[in-house]
Order: C-alpha cells, then sequence, then structure tokens
C-alpha cells in the first residue's frame, strides 16, 4: 500500500516541495496540516501536485485546541500514520515585542516546539499502530541552533539556560518570555526553538525507539535562503540573504533540493537509523552530523520533556 506521511507547514518553502516530491513518487498519500486551508490549496495546485495524492487538515500549531482537534480529525480520516513531519516554524527576528500563541506562550517557541510537542506526543499512538515497515518521527532542526557550528555561532545565540522561564510558563506574567528567563529577542528565540526539536527528537528516541521500532530523526537541509521563513526580516537582508549563501557561505539550496532531501529522510531505505541529525555535503550525500553540546545534553533533554508535557497538559 501507499505510505501515508503528515507534513505541518506543507503550504509553503521546506514543507510544499517535500509533500511534492513525495507525491510525485506516486508511492505517498500526504496529509498537508496547515493553517490556512485556502493558501494551503492553491500551493499544492501551484505546485502541479495530483489531486488525489493529499489531503488537506487545518493545524494551528498557534493553538493546543487546534493540535488536539487536528489529531481527531486525523482520526476520522481512517488513514493509517506512518510518518509524521514537524516542519512548520515561525521566524521573527524583527519583532520588538513579543506576541503569543492563544495558550499564553511565546510564539517562536510556542509553534516550533510546545505546538509540535503535543502533536507528536499525541500521534506517537497512531504510528505505533500503523503497520508499514518503515515509520519515522522527523522534526526539522537547524544549523542555527548548533553553536558547535559558525552559523550558529552568530549573536544572539541559542542557550536555553537552565530552563526557568519555559518552566514559568514562558508568557510574561510573572515569568520570562524566554526560554533562559531572559530578556525578549524574536531571533534567539526561534534559535531556542530549534533547540528544543533538536532535543525533543532525540528523547523520543531514547523513550520509545526500542519499544516501538519507530525512526527518530532531525535534520539540517542545507539554507534555503528564498523561503517565506525570512517574511518578515528588513528587505534588504531579503535581498541580500540568498546570493550571500550561494557565493559567499555557499551553504545555499533550492527549495527543490531540501524537499528531496526532507523526502529522503521521509523514505529512503538507508535512512532508517533512530536519534540522527542529518545533513548534506557539497556533493548532496547525506551524513550523520555533530550535535552541538546543549543540544545534545540528555538531562535538558529530560527535563525540557518534563516542562513540556506539564504545559501543554499531556496525558
Ligand atoms: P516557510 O515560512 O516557507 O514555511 C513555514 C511553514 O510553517 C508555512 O507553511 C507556515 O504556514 C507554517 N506555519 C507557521 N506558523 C504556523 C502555525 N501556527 N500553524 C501551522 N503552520 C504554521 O519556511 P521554511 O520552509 O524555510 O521552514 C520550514 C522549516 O525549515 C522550519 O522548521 C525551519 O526552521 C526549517 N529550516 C529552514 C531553513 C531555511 O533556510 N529556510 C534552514 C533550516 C531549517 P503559512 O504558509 O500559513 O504561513
Amino acid at each position: 500500500r501507499k505510505g501515508t506521511a503528515i507534513i505541518t507547514g506543507a503550504s509553503s518553502g521546506l514543507g510544499l516541495a517535500t509533500a511534492k516530491a513525495l507525491a510525485e513518487t506516486g508511492k505517498w498519500h500526504v496529509i498537508m496540516a496547515c493553517r490556512d486551508f485556502l493558501k494551503a490549496s492553491r500551493a499544492a495546485k501551484a505546485a502541479g501536485m495530483d489531486k488525489g495524492s493529499y489531503t488537506i487538515v487545518h493545524l494551528d500549531l498557534a493553538s493546543l485546541d487546534s493540535v488536539r482537534q487536528f489529531v481527531k480529525n486525523v482520526r476520522q480520516l481512517e488513514m493509517p500514520v506512518d510518518v509524521v513531519v514537524c516542519n512548520a516554524a515561525v521566524y521573527q527576528p524583527t519583532a520588538k515585542e513579543p506576541s503569543y500563541t492563544a495558550d499564553g506562550f511565546e510564539m517562536s517557541v510556542g509553534v516550533n516546539h510546545l505546538g509540535h510537542f503535543l502533536l507528536a506526543r499525541e500521534l506517537l499512538e497512531d504510528l505505533k499502530a500503523s503497520d508499514y515497515p518503515s515509520k519515522r518521527l522527523i522534526i526539522v532542526g537547524s544549523i542555527t541552533g548548533n553553536t558547535n557550528t559558525l552559523a550558529g555561532n552568530v549573536p544572539p545565540k541559542a542557550n536555553l539556560g537552565d530552563l526557568r522561564g519555559l518552566a514559568g510558563g514562558l508568557n510574561g506574567v510573572g515569568s520570562s518570555v524566554m526560554i533562559d528567563g531572559g530578556e525578549f529577542d524574536g531571533a534567539k528565540a526561534y534559535k531556542d526553538s530549534k533547540v528544543c526539536n533538536m532535543l525533543t527528537m532525540q528523547e523520543f528516541h531514547r523513550r520509545f525507539h526500542e519499544e516501538t521500532g519507530i525512526t527518530f530523526a532531525s535534520l539540517y537541509p542545507g539554507c534555503i535562503a528564498t523561503t517565506g521563513l525570512f517574511r518578515e526580516h528588513i528587505p534588504l537582508f531579503r535581498l541580500l540573504f540568498p546570493p550571500f549563501q550561494k557565493y559567499i557561505t555557499k551553504g545555499y539550496v533550492s527549495e527543490d533540493e531540501a524537499g528531496k532531501r526532507l523526502a529522503q529522510v521521509v523514505s529512503d531505505p538507508s535512512l532508517t537509523k533512530s536519534g540522527v541529525y542529518w545533513s548534506w555535503n557539497k556533493n548532496s550525500a547525506s551524513f550523520e552530523n555533530q550535535l552541538s553540546e546543549e543540544a545534545s545534553d540528555v538531562e535538558k533533554a529530560k527535563k525540557l520533556w518534563d516542562i513540556s508535557e506539564k504545559l501543554v497538559g499531556f496525558p
């Protein structure tokens, strides 16, 4: 049978390119989990995706109720859940003030980490129930959260500290809006959220891989300088960032190429190892990359897991 893959944020950028790459193989049905139904439907059509190859289901990661409703809706489709890809993200590098999710969490960590944490936690049951030979849960990471790289050392650097802001509810009311308890910084909040994504993937691996056989993975697909991720950046940045990545750092990848890379992590029979953070070299060959000290900190991953379960009300 065809595999079924859920992809969050499949209405643009990497998520859309991955949905298209998978659908084109004829071996996958894609559930596009998107906050803007109309945008997703136009994007799928414009990408030339075959009508029968996808189903759009509404998901707003900035609301835990929406995440729970999404899980219910997916179950009603009575399709198996074979692969889940946590891809959606917001990036607010120029925001002067924090914004908040429906549940009152700072937006970047609320959407990128907490929304996905609840989603992945809920859908673990569905993945367990699937009879697909290679079941996977993939959380998109980033080089920017990894302080063992050049890109990860551009200030403000990711740093979760002792997680005091997160433990306080990340709501700016009696607690900080930043995980480490510091002052609001939108660029740092994004990087912190990506560290959470990578820690979460590894904690899933430690807790559930042996018991379930599910592959848990993260990846850095390369710098896709043209996506909507940079939509809130200043115009000069948006003009210069793609050529800078193409010709200076040479870290640039097209949306198509990045989509093919993520599609490999979804379906390639050689990428079944669990607990891995995948990257690609200059010849577009995948390799197991090293995470920074913080992004591979076992104690921090456990603490993050416990606090996150409390904040999202799971179980
Ligand atoms: P895009 O902005 O193009 O895509 C982000 C997607 O997330 C969009 O589909 C957006 O929906 C969706 N989204 C945002 N907020 C929510 C929400 N509250 N609920 C549901 N969906 C939401 O950026 P990219 O494609 O670049 O980003 C995809 C992933 O790749 C992210 O995890 C990012 O961190 C990662 N990444 C990107 C890199 C890059 O260079 N671009 C490098 C490394 C990692 P909508 O279309 O409605 O806005």
